[in-house]
């Protein structure tokens, strides 16, 4: 299988680069092949702008999503964007491992998705109508292909908790894992969550090694995260609110897993 690792980290040696070297180690080794994208490495242009479109005229206004669809349909992306979304074709699964600033990803690898998720690639996929609000959360793209977050963390898993300061693990992810993820069609497997790195030794470096090891080898296997698919019923469209008997009472993230 091919495996894409979208890394975002300033520096090689640090944990996350440990992790990281492990993760392509372990891979290959398990016969799958592996490309990652460093994004520091590469220097990776994070803002979304005028200069993402190849020829573009100044004379209009530009329009993010409507520039991005032109460039899309007519070939005039920028280089490095079109290699990304070869590298994303390429993928049956793909790895997003970053440490966690500010409660999400860092800057430079949100400007990966807002880049390379191309309208008419990452969104405004398929029928657009009332009936049908396109080909998203659960299709897409990225249909049948995996997904899943390495993620490490400062904060201890207990602040990360059901009643942990910083809100529910699943909850400060679920803008990634249903919203960056889902939404253009990956299956989305479970997190793997590294807390409390400031606390890290040569034992639980092993140990951390060990479990995601472990991760790594069931990537085929584990089972996807149940995140409701928009198009099988669950959502009255075009409300695209869950329907009154699922979920009853239930109101919040943890609502869209079935
Ligand atoms: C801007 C910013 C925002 C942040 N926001 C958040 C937030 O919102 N929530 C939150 O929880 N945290 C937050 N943090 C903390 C951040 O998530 C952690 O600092 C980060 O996850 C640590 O990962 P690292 O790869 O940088 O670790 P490093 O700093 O490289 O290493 C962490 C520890 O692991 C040890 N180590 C490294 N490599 C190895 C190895 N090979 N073997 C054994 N030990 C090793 C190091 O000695 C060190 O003790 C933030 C940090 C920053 C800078």
């Amino acid at each position: 299988m091919n495996v894409l690792i979208v890394y975002a980290h300033p520096e090689r040696r640090s944990l996350n680069g440990a992790l990281n070297d492990f993760t392509v180690e372990r891979l290959r080794a398990n016969g799958h092949d592996v490309q990652v994208s460093d994004l520091y490495a590469m220097n990776w242009k994070a803002p979304l702008d005028a200069t993402d479109v190849r020829e573009r005229s100044t004379d209009a206004p530009f329009h993010a999503a409507l520039d991005s669809k032109h460039a899309f349909e007519n070939g005039l992306q920028s280089r490095d964007i079109e290699i990304e979304q070869d590298k994303l074709r390429w993928a049956d699964a793909l790895i997003l491992q970053f440490p966690m600033w500010w409660f999400s990803m860092p800057a430079i690898m949100k400007g990966w998705v807002e880049r390379v998720y191309a309208y008419g690639f990452g969104y405004g996929v398929g029928e657009h109508s009332d009936k049908h609000w396109g080909d998203r959360y659960g299709e897409g793209v990225m249909s049948g292909k995996r997904a899943m977050i390495v993620v490490t963390t400062g904060g201890w898993e207990s602040h990360y908790g059901s009643r942990g300061i910083n809100g529910p693990i699943d909850d400060v992810l679920f803008p990634i894992q249903h919203g960056v993820l889902f939404y253009p069609g990956f299956d989305v497997l479970p997190p793997f969550v590294v807390y409390q790195t400031s606390h890290m030794d040569d034992a639980r470096m092993q140990a951390t090694r060990d479990a995601l090891g472990t991760r790594l080898d069931r990537l085929w296997d584990d089972t996807p995260i149940a995140f409701r698919k928009q198009n099988h019923g669950d959502y009255e469209i075009p409300r695209l609110t869950l329907r009154d008997e699922l979920a009853a009472g239930r109101t919040g993230f943890g609502a869209h897993i079935g």
